[in-house]
């Protein structure tokens, strides 16, 4: 399997995907809303896209499906729900579905709502492990729930789903966020010197040739992943006196949640 991140350079910070199989140079493209910068990317390492993923519905996500299947006769995948909101969709995907690419590619789809009710994570099976996690999972942070999605669902997703992947599984987001998400994760826990040590060099990172995290970094760096840290109790405890002694961890989850929303 061959990944190539795509970065948008758009206001929203997308990244899009190619993921390719080695053998036949097919390839499937995520969230290919720069279609002419994948298209480039694809004919530069002579792949051919036939098939577009989209993580979930938002145009942000969506808005290259139309030239893209256009030029190339690729065909759109997304989550089963997502229908009536992707005009171009082919395949709706449900939990444990197999994505194959040309003959050495598997994928698997993730049924896991949260940012919306309709957004698929897809995990490779083949080579490194990897998870592209569109607006669920950031680098140092997690998807807002404002936009048609559900706190509570995004709680669920995170603790039976994201935390329990292998530890290498290498982390590719929607949007490049890490330095803001990281300055959220010191203003939780200022003395998480991870996050500390990292914070500079994100604010000046090329997102051309942005960091590749994986679940053991995100377990340092990630709040959402750290919901029973004494450090980041105590300073939600500032925010919300009435938290209990010890919080259960979707209480934190959703206090935290809560929180960023208004940061
Ligand atoms: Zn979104």
């Amino acid at each position: 399997m061959i990944v190539r991140q795509v970065w948008t350079g758009n206001a929203y910070r997308n990244f899009n995907y190619l993921i390719a199989c080695a053998e036949t140079g097919e390839a499937l493209a995520i969230d290919p809303l720069d279609h002419e910068k994948c298209l480039a990317a694809a004919k530069r390492e002579g792949w051919s896209i036939t098939q577009i993923l989209n993580t979930h519905e938002h145009r942000d996500h969506t808005g290259g499906n139309a030239s893209l299947v256009q030029k190339t006769g690729a065909k759109v995948l997304a989550h089963k729900n997502a229908k009536d909101k992707i005009p171009e969709m082919a395949r709706g995907l449900s939990a444990g579905d197999v994505i194959k690419v040309g003959r050495t590619v598997e994928l698997e789809a993730l049924d896991t709502p949260g940012h919306t009710m309709s957004h698929v994570c897809v995990l490779s099976h083949t080579g490194q492990r990897a998870l592209f996690s569109g607006d669920t999972l950031f680098n140092a942070g997690a998807g807002n729930c404002h936009n048609g999605g559900h706190p509570e669902e995004l709680y669920k997703t995170f603790s039976r789903q994201l935390a329990k992947l292998p530890e290498n599984t290498l982390i590719y987001p929607g949007h490049d966020y890490i330095a803001r998400n990281l300055a959220f994760t010191l203003d939780r826990e200022p003395d998480n010197a991870k996050a500390k040590s990292m914070l500079p060099q994100m604010e000046r990172q090329d997102a051309d040739k942005a960091l590749v995290t994986t679940l053991a970094l995100e377990r340092d760096i990630n709040t959402f992943f750290r919901l029973t840290n004494p450090s980041v109790i105590r300073r939600l405890r500032e925010a919300f006196p009435d938290l209990p002694e010890n919080p259960d961890p979707k209480t934190v989850f959703l206090r935290l949640r809560e929180l960023r929303n208004k940061w």
